[in-house]
């Protein structure tokens, strides 16, 4: 019996220009290329600027037509995987990123004692950049939530 397919899946931060305010591009993700989305944060600035942190699942194809179909309505797109770094240097391996980390993208490998990173299932929460006595985590998000 062959085994289903795992759906594609991305976190990923948006930014939208102030005349997209109220536009409905996000519910054409499902519309019109049957993507899931959930919604982890959005912002408004007072200057009618938005920003979202996404999670998009689907086939991977629909994916990159969404994607496309989102940067030509103006809206910019970035893989939340891409603006979260760790300085390898600075970590001393404390662990206390891990207890705050919900979606595991922080771990503690058992067999190492070393804390793992998973730049690819980070939602950008910017708890890690909080928390960090070395300030070994940073998270570029314009929205200014993370600092
Ligand atoms: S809190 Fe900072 S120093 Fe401690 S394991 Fe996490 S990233 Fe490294
Ligand atoms: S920003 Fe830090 S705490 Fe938040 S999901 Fe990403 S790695 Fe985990």
């Amino acid at each position: 019996m062959s085994q289903p397919v795992k759906a594609f899946r991305k976190i990923v931060y948006l930014s939208f220009p102030p005349d997209m305010s109220g536009q409905p591009v996000v519910c054409n993700l499902t519309r019109k290329f049957d993507l899931c989305f959930n919604i982890l944060k959005a912002q408004i600035t007072p200057r009618q600027e938005g920003f979202m942190t996404l999670e998009i699942t689907g086939p991977k194809e629909n994916y990159q037509q969404g994607v496309d179909y989102l940067k030509s309505q103006g809206v910019s797109i970035t893989p939340v995987a891409q603006k979260i770094a760790r300085d390898e240097e600075s970590c001393m391996q404390c662990g206390l990123c891990t207890a705050l980390c919900t979606t595991r993208s922080l771990s503690i490998d058992l067999a190492t004692r070393r804390v793992q990173f998973d730049p690819e299932t980070c939602s950008g929460c910017g708890m890690c950049v909080r928390i960090c006595p070395v300030h070994a985590m940073d998270v570029d998000l314009e929205n200014g939530t993370m600092s």
